[in-house]
């Protein structure tokens, strides 16, 4: 049998038509998309014929840079956010005032979901400003009663301080820095394990099993690592969001259609794993019909504990931006991730580093090992070169790429905001 993650959400076929019809009468650019492509909107009578329609990129999204594919008119939209645009122009999605309460209501469902009361302290340590996730978070859970640290990101000396102070039960953050405020608090003599913390809602960035697996480790068994998932262009946070029994991404079908396709031909698929294609449903400024995410995403079917039978995304494999190609194999950084945390003499501080020597990929990753370096001696060292040794011939037979490995000191990699880049390609330089 095959399955297909369309055939679950039948129930949003008369939604998603009045947002298409909606995009179709308020985008110019859309409408001749559709025109172009000779396709009768009135043709779509099932969810699976959603698949008729062509698939949207993030380059539709840039037309007319930065009005062009927006469906409302300027003086509707009530707040501005924006991608980072670290690979060149931020993506800047407006919202009106509809979808601002459209968003407060999902992020509100998904904290919820994930265990969050009332009565809880949060403290949002993710970077307020353009990003869509500490704007989100806060207005949903003050609204909802929650009482509010806005700590946005960085200064983790202070971070911990007003988490002791101030009694913070939930924590909203990305994993990495976690892991970093887990470290700092312990060079400041201060156990995570005896805060008031229950619940640490990571999200922004992937959060691997492995990588679970230490934060649980650092913050103690009492304290649930619940992740979510999301992107600027559908809103932010919510796109997946984790049940209290934290098995998996439940899908916000209130808001989305999700489907699948190959991410090389752009087909649909009903294969687990593919990339994936958002429809939005209630959307004003920016409507997204059939948007190609280009995150490669792999569903479960399984009933989840909580009772759930919708599919869930089981993990996301991983961001184009995140794959690294070298020597022509493919890897994924949550791949390499994994690798590295499966290691107990490894931290999650790491950095891959890519040259070209006489125009052959050169691959070095650099690992902050557990072990104090300023107490080096000969004993030590040989431990060191033999785990390095054991890493570049697991390396090998894992990926089937050499790369050199060095395990450096604690801290010794340079960071930013307290997080390490993970990826330095010098390739093109
Ligand atoms: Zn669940």
């Amino acid at each position: 049998m095959t399955i297909n993650a369309l055939n679950y959400q039948k129930k949003n076929l008369s939604r998603f038509k009045k947002q298409l019809d909606y995009l179709y009468d308020n985008n110019k650019y859309y409408r001749e998309k559709i025109i172009e492509n000779d396709i009768d909107l009135s043709s779509i009578k099932k969810i699976t014929d959603i698949t008729k329609l062509p698939l949207l990129t993030k380059q539709d999204l840039f037309h007319d840079y930065p009005y062009g594919f927006y469906s409302t008119k300027r003086k509707n939209i009530a707040r501005y956010h924006a991608t980072s645009g670290t690979t060149g122009k931020p993506l800047i999605v407006g919202f009106t005032k509809k979808d601002l309460k459209t968003r407060n209501k999902m992020v509100l469902d998904i904290c919820k979901r994930a265990g969050i009361k009332k009565d809880d302290v949060v403290q949002i340590c993710v970077g307020y400003g353009m990003f869509t996730g500490a704007f989100s978070f806060h207005d949903a859970l003050e609204q909802y009663g929650c009482t509010i640290i806005p700590t946005s990101s960085g200064n983790t000396e202070k971070q911990i301080f007003y988490m002791k102070m101030l009694h913070t039960t939930v924590l909203i953050t990305s994993p990495s820095y976690a892991m970093h405020l887990y470290e700092v608090a312990k060079e400041m003599g201060i156990d995570v394990k005896e805060l008031d913390l229950r619940i640490l809602k990571v999200g922004s960035e992937l959060l691997t099993e492995e990588m679970r697996k230490r934060l649980q480790e650092a913050y103690g068994d009492k304290v649930i690592i619940n992740q979510d998932y999301g992107m600027t262009e559908t809103m932010g946070p919510g796109l997946g969001s984790e049940c209290k029994y934290c098995d998996g991404l439940h899908l916000y079908t209130k808001n989305f259609v999700y489907e699948l396709v190959d991410p090389v031909t752009k087909m649909p698929t009903d294969k687990n794993v593919g990339e994936l294609v958002i429809s939005t449903l209630h959307n004003e400024c920016l409507p997204l019909i059939r948007y190609a995410t280009n995150d490669i995403v792999e569903l479960d079917y399984t009933k989840c504990k909580c009772g759930s039978r919708a599919p869930r995304i089981k993990k996301v494999i991983g961001r184009c931006d995140d794959m690294i190609k070298c020597k022509g194999v493919k890897l994924f950084l949550s791949q390499v991730e994994d690798f590295i945390l499966k290691h107990h003499f490894c931290t999650s501080n790491y950095e891959i580093i890519l040259t070209t020597e006489k125009y052959i990929d050169k691959i070095k990753i650099e690992i902050e090992s557990i072990y104090d370096f300023a107490k080096m001696d000969e004993k030590m060292k040989k431990k060191i070169e033999e785990q390095e040794k054991k890493l570049v011939e697991e390396f090998k037979s894992t990926f089937g790429i050499y790369a050199k490995v060095m395990l450096v000191a604690p801290n010794s990699i340079k960071r930013q905001n307290g997080k390490v880049k993970r990826i330095k390609d010098l390739r093109k330089l």
